[in-house]
């Protein structure tokens, strides 16, 4: 069985505080692989160099929309550089949060629409974080969308009519610890739903621990949880279906799992 990781954040201290730790625990729970996932210049740079460090651990650069900000010609040429290695796998994350709205919306709109064409330019996907924001994401990405090698919806928390949009535009689905706990009912049902093809699990660790953990530090391992809850709705046997999610990703980001 093989599970990938596709949305951590192992910059932060309380993972980066115990990497090995955190490796070793992710390998007996079968996670092969962990995208670990920038969310300013800084912690995309030290992104880059975990990845650069450890054989199972890619990279992605971007400005998270809780510090987005007009995007100056070096920051923007600070990203094209980090994109030109081969363990930088996307550009991320992205997007729009007008659920917590910590920047201004045309700030935000500004920064997702100044990295999307970065993304577009140095050909790599792009990972967005979309929160109570669906339409503006829609009318800023639909446009350009053609144009980008591939995008994913991490920690995804739209309805089935919102995910039904995503697929239109061939996005991959990222489903996060989220979806263990008893309310996710909506969640649920989109996970049901989905096409295999475009399904991804991730855990955004340090965030949102999946059930039974909830209330610990979320760590990739915790991955099998996702895996384990996704895998019963559907009503599929485990092993194949964290498998097909691992070759999904492995194809989106471009990373070899060996098989
Ligand atoms: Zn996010
Ligand atoms: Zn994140």
């Amino acid at each position: 069985m093989k599970l990938v990781d596709t949305h951590a954040h192992l910059d932060f201290p309380e993972l980066l505080q115990d990497l090995e730790g955190v490796f070793v625990r992710a390998r007996k729970c079968f996670v092969e692989h962990i995208i670990t996932v920038g969310i300013d210049i800084e912690s995309s740079t030290n992104a880059l160099k975990i990845a650069r460090s450890f054989h199972s651990v890619s990279a992605t650069a971007g400005v998270h929309p809780h510090g987005a900000h007009e995007l100056s010609e070096k920051e923007i040429d600070l990203i094209r550089g980090l994109s030109s290695d081969p363990k930088l796998v996307a550009l991320g994350e992205m997007g729009l949060d007008y659920y917590r709205d910590r920047q201004p919306r045309p700030i935000q709109r500004r920064c997702f629409e100044q990295q999307l064409e970065v993304a577009i330019e140095v050909r790599k996907p792009a990972i967005f974080h979309v929160r109570d924001a669906f339409e503006d994401f829609f009318s800023i990405v639909r446009p350009v969308a053609s144009r980008l090698v591939g995008g994913v919806v991490h920690c995804f928390s739209g309805d089935w009519e919102v995910a039904k949009k995503c697929l239109d535009l061939g996005f991959y689905i990222s489903i996060p610890g989220i979806v263990t706990y008893p309310k996710a009912l909506v969640l649920q049902d989109v996970v049901k739903k989905l096409p295999i093809e475009n399904v991804l699990l991730e855990t955004d660790s340090p965030f949102l621990t999946p059930f039974p953990h909830r209330g610990k530090p979320n760590e990739p391992s915790y991955v099998f949880y996702t895996a384990e809850k996704v895998a019963q709705i559907r009503g599929e046997d485990l092993d194949s279906f964290c498998n097909q999610t691992s070759i999904n990703a492995a194809r989106i980001f471009g990373i070899s799992l060996d098989y």
